[in-house]
């Protein structure tokens, strides 16, 4: 699940602010004027380095009809507070841009499955503070990864996240919605399966504050076949009957270079990895999923960055 190689899920360290480099803003320019085009809710997660607020302007340059962001580094324990005056430039420039939904990605370390107590106290007391900041900066969702069981077992593991949870939520007055990741499974991380992610949201009970965030290459590296129409059509069967594709919000829109079923999460350019540009056509034409927010979390590297994925994930969406 937290896997050290999956670069894609950080800040991406990419240009900050408005890009200099002529080159790239040209494209980017293009990007926004199909924005107006496309009815497909596409945005990226942008690098919330600097002022907090100047992540929205980020967002912008790409055209993002929405956003993710960390509030703070997903690595450390430390978090930089968050100024109500930031807070507030942050809501302020959000609205201006039209940006919906905003969705905060919890950091790496907290793991509300630990069967550590210490872990598990300090993850719950930090989950709850993430919370508050995504609360602050009037965000639609946070998501979550469901945590490792670190060898104690899915059962136990399990218990621990929905009693976390269940604590959290319990104390939390916002109405920020908590929204649990698939990942590929690798090692002792759970939520690899609709049928794991079920049972949390039972045992939490409160469905009106947890719902899920799908993430497609976590989904096809833990066996589910997105890369063929049947295979979509089964894996969105499963999540039905399992979860209720009602509690699905937020696509994390990502392709794998890694094969299916490899339980190794590696984030790949839309159309260039194993689930391929056929298979991006059949997900974001999808009825059960075509109104739902698209957030990728593709690589910088010599291929490009967010703009080449953008225009591809608008140019697969066919009009209606
Ligand atoms: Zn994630
Ligand atoms: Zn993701």
């Amino acid at each position: 699940m937290i896997s050290k190689d999956n670069i894609f899920e950080g800040p991406p360290e990419q240009k900050p602010g408005p890009a200099s480099d002529e080159a790239l803003l040209e494209p980017l320019s293009e990007l926004a004027e199909l924005r107006e085009e496309s009815p497909l809710r596409i945005g990226v997660h942008v690098s919330s380095a600097g002022h907090i607020y100047e992540s929205v302007d980020r967002a912008v340059i790409y055209g993002c009809d929405c956003m993710q962001i960390f509030s703070r580094s997903p690595r450390s324990w430390r978090a930089k507070k968050i100024a109500e005056d930031e807070a507030a430039e942050f809501c302020k420039r959000r609205q201006h841009a039209g940006i919906e939904p905003v969705v905060v990605h919890i950091p790496y370390l907290i793991n509300l499955c630990s069967p550590d107590p210490q872990l598990h106290s300090k993850s719950t007391d930090e989950f709850a503070a993430d919370l508050r900041r995504a609360a602050l900066l009037e965000a639609n969702y946070l998501v979550s990864h469901v945590g490792s069981h670190r060898g104690a077992g899915e059962a136990v593991g399990l218990s621990q996240i929905s009693t976390a949870l269940r604590e959290i939520l319990t104390q939390d007055r916002s109405d920020v919605l908590v929204l649990l990741e698939n990942t590929a499974g690798s090692a002792n991380s759970l939520g690899h399966s609709f049928q794991q992610l079920q049972a949390i949201i039972e045992a939490v009970d409160m469905p009106d504050r947890l719902g899920i965030c799908f993430d497609t290459a976590h989904a096809f590296e833990a066996g589910y076949d997105l890369a063929t129409r049947e295979g979509l059509e089964k894996t969105l069967a499963d999540l039905s009957h399992w979860v209720g594709i009602e509690h699905l919000k937020v696509i994390h829109a990502n392709d794998s270079k890694t094969a299916l079923n490899s339980h190794s999460d590696r984030h790949e350019h839309i159309g260039r990895g194993q689930i391929g540009l056929e298979g991006f056509r059949n997900i974001v034409n999808h009825p059960f999923l075509r109104g739902l927010p698209f957030i990728l979390e593709t690589p910088l590297d010599e291929q490009g960055g967010y703009e080449v994925d953008l225009r591809v994930l608008r140019s697969l969406r066919k009009r209606t």
